[in-house]
């Protein structure tokens, strides 16, 4: 693990430490940045799609995902950082679907996310939005940069363009097209929009500086030739705009003040600047222009989050699909039994950097933890049955033991667990002879069935192999939990169990990391780091309250970490369990 990991697990920053994005928004209140903005006035010269409400003082933020893949923890990050800023200025955070890719996208992923955001618990109101719904503007604003000499049609392929664009050190060169008159640009791309030419044949191109130190200034394509049917314009349109033209516009048409984006694009930034500076000149846009604030992806250990090792991991069968609760997208999470609560939480601890870190997945979990054990009722599970016997309590008789649903919530009162004369206790709280400070049963000892009874093991049954079938005790009728005098007789061992009568048997699943490694793929290829123990269902004894849990309840089983009840194959009668995460110090209590 390198020093970044454990750096920042141990020194997780306090909820608004270096928000360097809060800062700039304050700045933009305080100087009465957005005082002049028409909200809702009479639009522009351009028709502007959202007329917001008539407050100037407030922020818009925007999430906007490219409909390609599910939403994953990264996302998340950068849901709760834009939605929680709206929220806390008063603003607004728009959910947009950047589909301006016409291949890649599909409906399906327009589902799972809008599915993805709102189970995080945000809201976009009204403010819904797909950039194909601005490409007429778009092309517009094309037609803008090329009557006014910035923009021009290039003819050059796409090998030529490479060779002229230059390098990091060498400034690139200009095309023998970059002169050409603004109306015959302006002839060539209605063709290129007409269909008139194929894939490759032209390409709309701003016109800035081929020697500019910034790569992203030398001439960068705005629109191109794609002969694609798209998810919601269909065959309308044959030239589509690059994302890099579209994004700041969309950013502009919504009102957006500030635009927040990874790392990746800073370089970008001048360009976006250039841009809606250019079409503001021309009357298109509204001031004051939308400003982009960059700010460090998230990167956590034992995951892999980047769309194109995710795919892989469902086409290459790893995972059972885009929800396995191995997996770091959102669908995965929730059948994980995960929470949005938790996730928000997360995105407050970690906070926002200007740097490159890596967060330890241990933090996310931490906070998934702190959450389940505000919420989650406790409940009994044995995971790995051995049958105990009381030899002195009667085969037919049984009784009830009140354990509490919460212990630090005696509001959520008890409930009646049978107890019989057979439970099911963990294998590993009985052993045949006992290791050094092993307070759990053995021959002789006595440890305290929890809520119930003190019992002091008899002997032990064993198979051919040695192997343990069954405990035999006798129970103490005078120390029942919760009746007088019960404590009295202190004992180290305190165990679970569950009436072997009244057991319900159902699948649990526990879960490890998907990946062996913190960094997964660095090494060598991603898929060789996976961890092949990632998952063990075992048949467990639940007390009866858990035979009914509803798909994604959500439970403490005590002693043995959060649970949650599988979405997809739990059923009332016959439950599936997650583990979400393990129990912290879950032993160090009982005496192990
Ligand atoms: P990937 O790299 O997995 O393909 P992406 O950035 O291409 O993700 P988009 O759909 O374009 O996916 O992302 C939507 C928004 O989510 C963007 O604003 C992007 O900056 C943000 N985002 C994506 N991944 C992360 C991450 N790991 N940490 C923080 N924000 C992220
Ligand atoms: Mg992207």
């Amino acid at each position: 693990m390198s020093d970044a990991v454990k750096r920042k697990k141990q020194v997780p920053q306090s909820p608004s430490a270096s928000n360097f994005i809060r800062a700039a928004i304050e700045a933009d209140l305080a100087g009465g940045k957005y005082a002049a903005r028409r909200w809702g006035g009479k639009p522009g010269p351009a028709q502007v799609h959202v007329s917001g409400p008539p407050d100037p003082a407030r922020i818009r933020t925007r999430f906007p995902p490219e409909p390609n893949g599910y939403l994953h923890i990264g996302h998340a990050k950068s849901i709760c950082l834009n939605f929680g800023l709206a929220l806390e200025y008063g603003g607004a955070c728009h959910l947009r679907f950047d589909d301006t890719n016409p291949e890649k996208e599909e409906q399906e992923y327009v589902d799972s996310i809008i599915g993805g955001v709102k189970w995080l618990g945000f809201d976009w109101g009204p403010h819904l939005y797909y950039a194909s719904d601005y490409f007429d503007f778009m092309y517009r604003a094309a037609e803008h940069l090329i009557e006014t000499g910035h923009a021009y049609v290039d003819s050059i392929s796409a090998e030529q363009m490479r060779a002229l664009r230059g390098t990091l050190t060498e400034p690139g060169r200009n095309s023998p097209y970059r002169d050409r008159a603004p109306a015959e640009n302006l002839t060539l791309f209605r063709q290129m929009r007409d269909g008139r030419f194929t894939e490759g044949e032209h390409v709309l191109r701003a016109k800035i500086d081929m020697a500019s130190p910034n790569i992203n200034l030398r001439d960068p394509a705005i629109y191109r030739i794609r002969k694609a049917s798209h998810h919601r314009t269909g065959d309308t349109w044959c030239v589509y705009p690059m994302y890099t033209y579209a994004h700041p516009i969309e950013d502009a048409l919504e009102n957006i003040t500030h635009s927040l984006c990874t790392l990746e694009f800073e370089d970008q930034r001048p360009f976006y600047d250039w841009l809606l500076e250019r079409l503001a000149a021309g009357g298109l846009l509204q001031r004051p222009l939308p400003q982009q604030i960059e700010f460090a992806r998230l990167n956590l250990t034992y995951v892999v989050l980047s769309k194109r090792r995710l795919i892989q991991l469902v086409e290459g069968r790893h995972v059972a699909g885009w929800d396995d609760p191995r997996m770091p997208t959102l669908a995965g999470a929730r059948r994980r039994g995960y929470t949005p609560e938790g996730f928000r939480r997360f995105a407050e601890r970690i906070g926002v950097a200007k740097a490159d870190s890596w967060i330890d997945y241990a933090v996310l979990e931490d906070c998934m933890r702190e959450h389940l054990n505000e919420v989650a009722p406790r409940r009994v599970a044995v995971l790995d049955p051995v049958r105990l016997v009381i030899d002195n309590y009667p085969a037919e008789r049984s009784e009830d033991c009140h354990p509490p649903n919460h212990p630090q919530k005696p509001e959520l009162g008890t409930r009646a667990v049978p107890f019989s004369r057979e439970l099911w206790i963990e294998r590993e709280d009985v052993m045949d002879v006992p290791p050094k400070g092993y307070f759990r049963l053995f021959p002789g000892n006595e440890v305290r069935l929890r809520y119930a009874y003190l019992v002091r093991c008899v002997r032990v049954e064993k198979d051919a192999a040695g192997r343990i079938t069954a405990v035999h005790c006798t129970y103490d009728p005078g120390t029942k939990s919760g009746t007088p005098g019960a404590e009295s007789r202190k004992v180290k061992g305190n165990i679970h169990w569950v009436s072997a009568r009244h057991a319900c048997r159902g699948d649990v699943r526990l879960y490890d990391r998907l990946f062996r490694v913190p960094q997964p793929g660095t090494e060598r290829d991603f898929l060789e780091d996976i961890n092949p123990g990632s998952v063990r269902t075992v048949a467990a004894e639940l007390e009866p309250a858990l035979r009914d849990a509803a798909p994604s309840e959500r439970f403490q089983f005590e002693r043995h970490g959060y649970f949650v009840a599988d979405l997809k194959d739990s059923r009332p009668g016959a439950p599936v369990f997650n583990r979400a995460v393990t129990l912290r110090d879950s032993w160090a209590k009982d005496g192990r």
